[in-house]
C-alpha cells in the first residue's frame, strides 16, 4: 500500500482512489467532500447525502489510529463506493446497506486488488469491530502475565494478552516493544 497515515491528506487518499478505481466513473470530484471525524463513536467511516448530487465522507480518526492502516484503506474504499454511486446514480436507488450494486463494484475493485478482502462489509460498530477485527492473540508467559505493567497500557492486554488483527507477532522492529523488553524481560 501506498499510503500512510500521517504523510497523507485525507483529500489526496481520495484522488488516489478515485485514479486507481474509479477512472470511469465520471463526475466532478468536488461532488464529493472528504474529511477525519474527532468525535464519530460507532462506525469507522460513514457517508452522509446533503444532497442528490453530492456526498461527504467522514473516517473515524480515532478508531481509525488503532487499527492496522490497511483498515483505513479498505474503510475508505467502501465510504467512496458509497459516495460515487450516490452521486453518480449508477443503477442506485439509494438503498442504504449494501445491495447490488454496490457488491458489484466491491467485487470489482477487489479483481484490481485482492488484498482488499473486506470491502463488501458494513462498517459495524465500534466493539463489534475492534472484537472481529482483532482476532489474532497472543500471550506474553513472563512477567506482564501475572502483573499489570502501566507503561505497556496500549500494548499488552490484561494477562498479558496482545490482540491484532494482522498475524504479525510482537516483537523487534515496534517501538514499544524495547519497553516490554525492558520492562517485563
Ligand atoms: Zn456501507
Ligand atoms: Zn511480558
Amino acid at each position: 500500500t501506498p499510503f500512510s497515515m500521517d504523510a497523507i491528506h485525507i483529500s489526496e487518499w481520495f484522488d488516489y482512489i478515485c485514479d486507481h478505481y474509479f477512472a470511469e466513473f465520471s463526475f466532478d470530484r468536488s461532488q464529493i467532500e472528504v474529511q477525519w471525524s474527532h468525535n464519530m463513536v460507532w462506525y469507522s467511516g460513514k457517508t452522509e447525502y446533503p444532497t442528490a448530487s453530492s456526498a461527504t465522507i467522514m473516517m473515524n480518526k480515532k478508531l481509525l489510529e488503532m487499527l492496522p492502516l490497511e483498515e483505513t484503506v479498505e474503510t475508505y474504499i467502501h465510504e467512496a463506493i458509497h459516495a460515487i454511486l450516490h452521486v453518480t446514480k449508477r443503477e442506485y436507488n439509494g438503498d442504504p446497506d449494501h445491495g447490488d450494486a454496490f457488491m458489484r463494484e466491491a467485487r470489482r475493485i477487489q479483481a484490481i486488488n485482492p488484498h482488499l478482502d473486506h470491502l463488501h462489509i458494513a462498517t459495524p460498530d465500534y466493539m463489534e469491530q475492534v472484537n472481529t477485527i482483532k482476532k489474532y492473540h497472543w500471550k506474553c508467559s513472563d512477567k506482564c502475565a501475572r502483573t499489570n505493567i502501566p507503561e505497556l497500557a496500549g500494548y499488552v492486554d490484561a494477562g498479558g494478552w496482545v490482540s491484532r488483527a494482522r498475524n504479525k507477532a510482537p516483537g523487534k522492529g515496534e517501538p514499544r516493544w524495547n519497553d516490554h523488553v525492558k520492562l517485563c524481560g
